[in-house]
């Protein structure tokens, strides 16, 4: 048994009195929260920081870690895809299994209990088996010719079967508006909605994928004409690509905007008044590594979005760590308060995935994890204490 305080205890949504001890079983699971005059003072492990749930990772891509300080940055996001495309299968299976290992650790060792991963293909499943960490697979699909949706689709959900049958929670998710067509958009959001599952997508990581949708122009037909693809069915909308695809969303189901670096006001608007279940992920590092800028963080956070956390993948950034992610968004955005930048990066995530009454709030019956959190020189860093 451990009993555990801290000079404050954040709960995942708002501080506990300040009295609180979380008791911990042999097993981390929290038993009770009590109060300190209850015990004697030898029992109790006090720390200087703020305790806290463990950290939910909602957007990652494990199978790309091998590709680690192999990507040019700040290159913007064609060359960055051409880059990844390029570079993704240079390298034998044993070092991207390797690769996988050492980031499942890692983001373990960075108090990381839960993660939203990326996969395209099964390349993660045998590590996610084993893993201390829970993992729900987004298998993600790519294809914006409309013919092919079909095939694309089917193709898709035998991988979701094989993370099925070894038990690996999952669902179905589109790549981005730019890559996917609304055809194979509306088949993966019905899917995920009959199953009642999360999805993602990546919405608005580059200007050029807004001028894409409003005139078909700009870089987003170099990365067409590199990949020798004819996009000669895609029509221009004038709307920017968000606003283009949130018809064919559904409606039901929670839905993760990853990135959102060029979404505006009116993308917002009008976007949390279609979708009652949206949720706002921020990767400010990669952001930083691959087009040198980041969302308008604070904008979201007056329209009430409801915002989390994701590294995305070591191919654009150094690290697969959530505390990283918190201290870029303070360099940049320092009025924003770290209770708000915890509940992104702990009830927020476990809401978005569904995991809420396990993951993302301290809570009798839970083993959620408690992380402590120091602030050095302006720095915030963490240390696992279960
Ligand atoms: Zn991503």
């Amino acid at each position: 048994m451990r009993y555990i305080t801290a000079n404050q205890i954040f709960s995942g949504q708002s501080y506990l009195p300040s009295n609180t001890v979380v008791v911990l079983n042999d097993k981390n699971i929290v038993i009770d929260l009590i109060d300190k005059k209850q015990l004697d003072i030898g029992q109790i492990e006090h720390y200087n920081g703020i305790v806290s749930p463990g950290f939910i990772n909602t957007h990652c891509h494990l199978e790309l870690s091998h590709l680690k300080n192999n990507i040019s940055q700040k290159t913007g996001i064609v060359n960055f895809a051409l880059d990844v495309i390029k570079n993704r299968h240079n390298t034998n299976s044993e070092l991207q299994l390797e690769a996988i290992d050492n980031a499942d650790k890692h983001m373990y060792e960075q108090g990381i209990v839960a993660v939203g991963d990326i996969s395209n293909t099964t390349m993660s499943l045998s590590k996610k088996k084993v893993s201390a960490i829970y993992y729900h697979t987004f298998v993600e699909l790519i294809g914006l010719n409309p013919e092919k949706a079909d095939s694309i689709f089917e193709h898709g959900l035998e991988l979701t079967r094989q993370f099925t049958e070894s038990h690996l929670s999952n669902s179905l998710v589109a790549h981005a508006p730019y890559t996917v067509s609304k055809e194979l958009i509306e088949r993966i959001t019905t899917s995920c909605s009959q199953e009642k599952k999360p999805t993602s997508i990546h919405n608005q990581e580059s200007v050029s994928e807004n001028n894409f949708f409003i005139s078909k122009r700009g870089d987003i037909l170099n990365l067409y004409a590199n990949l020798n693809i004819p996009i000669d069915f895609f029509n221009p909308t004038s709307k920017t690509s968000l606003q283009s695809i949130l018809n064919v969303l559904n409606t039901d189901i929670n839905t993760l905007l990853v990135h959102n670096t060029f979404t505006n006001a009116q993308d917002i608007e009008i976007a949390n008044q279609i979708h009652k279940h949206l949720f706002w992920c921020l990767c400010p590092n990669a952001n930083l590594y691959i087009e040198n800028t980041l969302p308008n963080i604070e904008l979201l956070l007056e329209m009430n979005c409801i915002l989390t956390l994701g590294t995305d993948s070591l191919a654009s950034n150094a690290n697969l760590s959530i505390i990283d992610e918190i201290n870029t968004i303070k360099k940049h955005y320092p009025a924003i308060n770290i209770e708000t930048l915890l509940q992104m990066a702990t009830y927020n995530g476990a809401k978005f995935l569904g995991i809420e009454n396990t993951f993302g709030s301290i809570k009798i019956n839970t083993a959620c994890g408690l992380n402590l959190i120091t602030e050095n020189r302006g720095l915030f860093e963490v240390k696992k204490l279960s």
